[in-house]
């Protein structure tokens, strides 16, 4: 497995992919560190998630560094990515107990009946590379504090990041197999999730990768959460804060270099603003700073791989050339590594990758419809439900707008953000079940019945 720094094509290090006995040595390991981790205290794992924190904190700077390095993304949001997986542990280390306390439910008057939660046992985790730390914190936090342990299958192009999160964990005080890293190809997964040390399987990437670890988790019976792609739409009705709005589109849709699975991607605007929105949009894109990622003041750094940066290209020409107006970008940049411009398109027909595809960068398509209600319907027309928002000066009608979304994450006058103290998932092809919050932390635990009598 080699990191390849996209900015520049540099390899920066081979490492040697697991061998079949080393894997099993690890399954075994995981099972062994189960044992232990979960009959620990509330107490204990508290005690270790806020090291965690503390670690993450201090060395902010080295796995910044490490993600700019290996994935591309910009030097000040990795710095805030770092930060925000503390956060996600501190959030679990003060509130995982409460979340699973027992929960007392009167039934028969003789009787003393309860639920419990108990920990399920080593968890296969697959994991994809645009958020490398946070994206796997904001599934090991809550999980470990319920006493699970995981087994991390990192994407291919974050081997360092996946060895880092491993090394920290083991740092901070954690046993030995609690979290563990695999480097392994996405060919070994079914592999894994059939083994019987494992007991539950989270994945969170594509649509195919999604299917393809769903199959096989629901033929061996084992639990799953899966966390797909998503095409989100940013919906500016004619009462939008127009200032605020057009920023908020260019970084919501920005942000990360574009690869955010939450990012804003299908523009729905009404027709009383839409030349507004989209003159102003188009100047926002054309405004961002774009450069070396390791640059305090860049705003969009290259893309993670050359495949996913002509895999883009590839849709916005079959785009154009279906009758789409390309308004800015629509060319990779000619120089050194993945660069790919900020683009806005428009008068997207029906059926074109843009209409039907998650654009993953920094690739803008923006609708014009007549109103509130064929914007509501606009939005809904996609396969995917991740996230969702409005943008309007009446939050009272942004807020019955979010009610007829159909996604798991609806925001009003905000981008779609993760909050570890809010559910986080979607519906319809970006997937099922919840991370973050008291929802995320019971996903993989034995909710179990107790009756006294
Ligand atoms: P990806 O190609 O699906 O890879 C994600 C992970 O799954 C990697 O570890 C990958 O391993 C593995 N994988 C790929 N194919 C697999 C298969 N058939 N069976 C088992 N494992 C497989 O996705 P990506 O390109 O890294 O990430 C981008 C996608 O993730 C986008 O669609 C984005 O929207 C989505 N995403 C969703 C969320 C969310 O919370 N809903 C968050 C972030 C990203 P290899 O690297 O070894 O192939």
């Amino acid at each position: 497995m080699e990191s390849v720094n996209p900015a520049t094509g540099e390899t920066l290090e081979t490492y040697e992919e697991h061998t079949d006995a080393e894997v099993d040595e690890a399954l075994d390991a995981a099972t062994a560190a189960f044992e232990e981790w979960s009959d620990e205290s509330f107490a204990h794992r508290r005690t270790l998630l806020t090291e965690v924190a503390d670690l993450l904190r201090d060395r902010v700077d080295e796995y910044a560094e490490l993600m700019v390095a290996e994935m591309g993304k910009p030097i000040s949001q990795a710095r805030a990515e770092v930060e925000k997986c503390a956060t996600g542990c501190d959030y679990y280390a003060e509130h995982a107990e409460e979340h699973l306390a027992d929960e007392v439910i009167g039934t028969e008057a003789d009787a003393h009946t309860l639920v419990s939660y108990e920990p399920l046992g080593p968890v296969l985790s697959v994991m994809p590379w645009n958020f490398p730390f946070w994206q796997m914190f904001r599934f090991a936090a809550p999980n470990l504090a319920a006493g699970n342990v995981s087994l991390l299958k990192h994407a291919s192009n974050v081997p360092g990041c996946a060895v880092a999160i491993e090394e920290l964990f083991r740092d901070a005080g954690f046993p030995e197999g609690a979290l563990q890293s695999l480097l392994v190809g996405s060919d070994e997964v079914d592999d894994v999730i059939e083994d019987e040390r494992i007991r539950a399987v989270t994945l969170t990437g594509s649509v195919g990768a999604g299917r393809s670890v769903g199959e096989t988790a629901g033929a061996e019976l084992k639990p799953s959460v899966l966390e797909l792609g998503g095409s989100d739409p940013f919906v500016v009705l004619e009462d939008a804060p127009i200032d605020r709005t057009v920023r908020s589109a260019v970084y919501g849709r920005c942000q990360n270099n574009g690869e955010s699975c939450i990012a804003a991607k299908r523009f729905v605007v009404v027709d009383d603003v839409y030349e507004e929105f989209l003159d102003r949009l188009v100047e926002g894109m054309e405004g961002l700073t774009i450069g070396d990622p390791t640059d305090e003041g860049t705003e969009l750094g290259p893309m993670a791989q050359e495949g996913l940066m002509d895999g883009l290209h590839e849709q916005v020409e079959a785009t154009a050339d279906a009758g789409a107006t390309v308004h800015v970008g629509g060319e990779p940049m000619d120089r050194e590594g993945n660069y790919y411009p900020p683009t806005v398109l428009s008068e997207i027909p029906d059926g074109s990758p843009a209409d039907d595809e998650e654009l993953f960068g920094p690739v803008a398509s923006v609708w014009r419809v007549d109103d509130e209600a064929e914007a509501i319907e606009r939005a809904n027309d996609t396969q995917f439900g991740l996230g969702a928002s409005v943008w309007t000066g009446d939050p009272e009608r942004g807020e019955r707008v979010a009610r007829e979304f159909e996604a798991g994450c609806c925001f009003v006058n905000e981008i779609v953000k993760s909050d570890p103290r809010l559910p986080f998932g979607g519906v319809k092809h970006s997937g099922y079940g919840r991370e973050l919050s008291r929802h995320g932390i019971r996903e993989f635990v034995n909710r179990k019945t107790v009756w006294v009598q």
